[in-house]
């Protein structure tokens, strides 16, 4: 993958041609819940500036980008009654980056509580539609 493909799955989320659990939007950034979470709540910001990976962005768009991740990721954490919250990003399919749009997962960690494996399984609608609006409630107080 060497150039931004405009047609890639986060670039039709944002253009509404696929539907998301959507969690939060502004002028530059959308976050949704991620389709095969690795615990519950499990969520990814990502930029509406089309860019591939770190890399490809401008500074700007990083900054607003980390801004919202900063902001969300303890009110998920709170939302799902975790203790921890791991923040990740990869660069590079070498590196386990699957869909080449910018984006940065946020990872709510309970004690004791593993990781599922990366891609395992696509989470259940109804359990993903309770999540969301187990985050939206907080993100509403
Ligand atoms: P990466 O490995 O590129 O950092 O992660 C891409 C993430 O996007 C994976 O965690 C994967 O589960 C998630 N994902 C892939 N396709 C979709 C989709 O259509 N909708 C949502 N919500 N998440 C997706």
């Amino acid at each position: 993958m060497t150039a931004y493909d405009p047609d890639n799955i986060f670039a039709k989320i944002l253009k509404g041609e696929i539907p998301c659990h959507k969690l939060y939007e502004d002028e530059d950034t959308l976050a949704f819940l991620d389709i095969m979470p690795r615990t519950e709540g499990h969520a990814l910001v990502i930029t509406k500036e089309p860019a591939m990976d770190l890399f490809g962005v401008s500074q700007e768009g990083l900054g607003k980008l980390m801004t919202v991740v900063q902001s969300l990721a303890p009110k998920i954490k709170k939302a799902v009654g975790a203790e921890g919250v791991l923040i990740q990003q990869f660069n590079g399919a070498v590196a386990g980056q699957t869909v080449f749009h910018l984006h940065v997962h946020i990872v709510p960690r309970k004690e004791g509580v593993p990781l599922r494996p990366e891609g395992a399984a696509m989470a259940d609608p109804e359990g993903l539609k309770a999540t969301a609006e187990k985050i939206r409630a907080v993100l509403g107080e």
